[in-house]
Parts: C-alpha cells; structure tokens; sequence
C-alpha cells in the first residue's frame, strides 16, 4: 500500500516538471544520493533529519565533498520536504528561509529525500497541517526553541519570536531553471 503511494506521488512529480524516483529502502536512496553527488564538489545541506538519518552526510565528507550549510553557491543542494501532497506539491516552512531559498535559486542542481510518512492524501492545507503538528513541534524541541509546541507538543499558531514556522513555500511545480529530483521512499524518514 505504501509503495502504491510512494509510486504515485512519484508519477506526480514526473508530471509537475521533476525527475522524480522511487527508492525501496532508506538505504537504496542514501547509495543514489552518493550517486548523484559524484560530480559534484561541494554539496550543500538543507538540515534535514531525513538525510542524517539515511547516513550520506559521514559518506559524502569520506568521499571528499565539501558540505556547505546553508550556502546558496553549490554543485548540490540537499534536502527533505516537510510534507508532500499525494499529488505531488512540495511544503516546506522554514524560520529563516534559507532552506527554501536554496531550493528555488543558487546551486546547480537539487536534491530532495522524501520518506513516505512526509505524504498526506488530501490538499496543501493538510500538508501544512502535517508540518505544524508532526515537524515545527519535535525541531522545536530539538532546537531548544521557547514555543508552545516545544512545551506541549500542539500548535498554538504562535507569535513567538522563537517561532520556526515563519516561511511556507509551496511548490506546485518544479521551479524554472532549478534541474531537480526527487527521490520518494518507501520508508519512515525524520519527521
Ligand atoms: S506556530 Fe508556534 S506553536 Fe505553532 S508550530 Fe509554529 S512554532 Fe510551534
């Protein structure tokens, strides 16, 4: 059943302008990362739970790429999704939006990581919903953020300063200019 989805989410993608592939397991989407980073030098690092806990960060160092945090000039640009539509839309929310800025404009080419527990089956607002109720709250806690969520693990919709969910871009096709793929896993990925 989730492969079905996966696989759906993935003729979806294709049809919305990206180069988009499934992956069976967390470890056959980590070996096409390191693929797809062959070519390239320097490989920027969207902070994503999804790719620390796939294990390509240690892999690409002891290839002997250069990993850029949060630079906009780079070969590849690495990341996750927050949430993805069954009908292929990309969500992503940052706190200061250099993730999403990265992802639109700057390096050569993007890479995203999608596990299947990021798909939701109705519209872009379940999406978000999605975000605010499975991702803002634990990277709220990790990141030792002051928000409601970080306390109670709910969404108070917020005015914290502390507040992490500033940026929302929605991605209703692959970005002009911007060569990107998306590999779609068949297994649980970061949050
Ligand atoms: S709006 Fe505030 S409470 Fe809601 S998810 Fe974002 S940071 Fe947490």
């Amino acid at each position: 059943m989730s492969e079905e989805l996966c696989r759906k989410v993935v003729s979806a993608l294709e049809r919305r302008g990206y180069e988009a592939v499934f992956a069976k397991t967390a470890d056959e989407a980590a070996n096409m990362v390191l693929q797809e980073a062959e070519p390239a030098q320097s490989v920027g690092w969207g902070g994503s739970e999804t790719l620390k806990e796939i294990g390509v960060r240690d892999r690409l160092l002891a290839s002997g790429k250069e990993i850029r945090d949060h630079k906009l000039e780079m070969d590849l640009f690495l990341l996750s999704a927050n949430a993805i539509t069954a009908d292929g839309r990309i969500v992503n929310i940052d706190g200061n939006g250099n993730r999403v800025a990265a992802s639109i404009s700057g390096p050569r080419r993007t890479l995203y990581v999608i596990g299947r527990n990021k798909i939701v089956e109705g519209g872009v607002d379940d999406a978000i919903a999605r975000v605010k109720r499975c991702a803002c709250p634990p990277n709220c806690r990790r990141l030792g953020k002051r928000t409601p969520c970080a306390a109670t693990g709910v969404c108070a919709d917020c005015d914290s300063p502390d507040r992490i969910c500033k940026v929302t871009a929605i991605f209703d096709r692959r970005p002009t200019g911007m060569p990107t793929k998306v590999i779609v896993v068949d297994a649980d990925l970061g949050y």
